[in-house]
Order: structure tokens, then C-alpha cells, then sequence
């Protein structure tokens, strides 16, 4: 600890949580660096060098599918088996799709490529389609700063409905949807009956006001 602290110079924090910490981000990176919570033989204030992983110097970092069989349960559990970004459930068609059907994986809010962890915290449902490739092209995951100015032009009504969904950890189908749904199986002739009954409720059918 005492050389570390030395190495990192004056400039860094130097208390033992920031140097713990900084050792740990080196483990998803494949180091093995074990102190005395890990191997009950070490001096406490003491790391041990197991095994040397990926450093800048070796080139881009390898792309590893870290997320274990337990934590793709969990994340799953916890998101209600539903992608986090737009609501589809495993095995179901996309809206306005009927003969497709989503498969669900897990996704990191940070991408591994930016430094994300492999913790619960960054890890997240989502679809094929809504995984890594796309989101990486549409930058970094969202701040609530950045957000906010967002959420405060939405009505009272939309932000009733941005609760329940934040509430639910996913997008819920709502009785719009639904109707949507079975209103999408009907046949072409009773599709513009139903516009044209739709037109006359919203804008009066000529008889009505
Ligand atoms: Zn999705």
C-alpha cells in the first residue's frame, strides 16, 4: 500500500478506500490482486500480484461476455423479463410486427468499451435490438441533468404515466395498446369502419354540436 501510494504521487487521494477501489477496477480486466479479505494470510495494508490481466499497452481491450448465469437471472428478475428500453417481453412480437419475436439478453447501461462494470448496478434487460450496438451509436447512457428539462415539458398526464412505467421498471401496455392490439387483426373494410367511428367520436359526425 505504502509503495502504491508512492507510485500514484501527491496528487492522488490518499486514503486506503481510493486505493481499494482503484485495484478493484482492475479486476474485471482479468488482475488478481488479493489482500486480506480475499487471503486471511496477508498482512493487512498488503496486496498480492496473482495474475497480470489486459493493460492500454497490450492493445484494445478484449471483448469478453463477463455476465454470469446467476446475474443474467437476477438482472432478469429485476426488470420483470421485459427490455428496460422499449417494453418488449421475451418471445413477443414487436408492435406492428406480428411475426416477430423478441429474445431477450442482458446489456450494459455503460458499455464495456467505456470503462462499464460488470456489476448488477450497470447491467439491464434488454432486447437484440435494443443492446449495445445501437445504443452505442446514440452515445453515451443518460444523465438526469440532461433529462430533467425533458420530463418537466411533459403533461400531467404523460408524467402519470412515465412514473408508473419508472415504478414498474418497464414500459406498461396500457389499455390503448391493448385495444391497438386486437384493433390490428381486424379486416380491411371493418380497419376504416373503425377509423371512420373513431373520426366521428373525436370531430362529431355531422349530426352531433
Ligand atoms: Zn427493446
Amino acid at each position: 500500500m505504502a509503495d502504491l501510494r508512492q507510485a500514484l504521487g501527491e496528487d492522488a487521494p490518499n486514503n486506503a478506500e481510493h486505493l481499494n477501489r482503484r485495484l478493484r477496477n482492475l479486476r474485471p480486466d482479468g488482475w488478481d490482486v488479493p489482500t486480506n479479505k480475499d487471503d486471511r494470510t496477508l498482512p493487512v495494508g498488503t496486496y498480492r500480484l496473482d495474475a497480470k490481466g489486459w493493460h492500454p499497452a497490450l492493445g484494445p481491450r478484449p471483448k469478453r461476455d463477463a455476465v454470469s448465469a446467476g446475474q443474467r437471472r437476477r438482472v432478469f428478475d429485476r426488470d420483470d423479463r421485459r427490455c428496460v428500453v422499449c417494453g418488449v417481453g421475451n418471445g413477443e412480437p414487436y408492435p406492428g410486427e406480428p411475426n416477430s419475436r423478441a429474445a431477450l439478453t442482458v446489456g450494459h447501461r455503460i458499455p464495456r468499451e467505456l470503462g462499464g462494470s460488470t456489476e448488477l448496478d450497470n447491467l439491464q434487460t434488454e432486447c437484440k435490438r435494443c443492446n449495445e450496438p445501437v445504443r452505442q451509436e446514440l452515445g453515451l447512457p443518460e444523465t438526469l441533468a440532461e433529462l430533467l428539462p425533458d420530463v418537466r415539458r411533459l403533461r400531467t398526464q404523460e408524467l402519470r404515466t412515465l412514473l408508473s412505467w419508472l415504478q414498474a421498471k418497464h414500459r406498461i401496455r396500457n389499455r390503448v395498446d391493448t385495444v391497438y392490439d386486437r384493433a390490428r387483426q381486424l379486416s380491411a373494410t371493418e380497419h376504416e369502419q373503425l377509423v371512420r367511428t373513431l373520426h366521428d367520436m373525436l370531430h362529431g359526425s355531422g349530426n352531433a354540436q
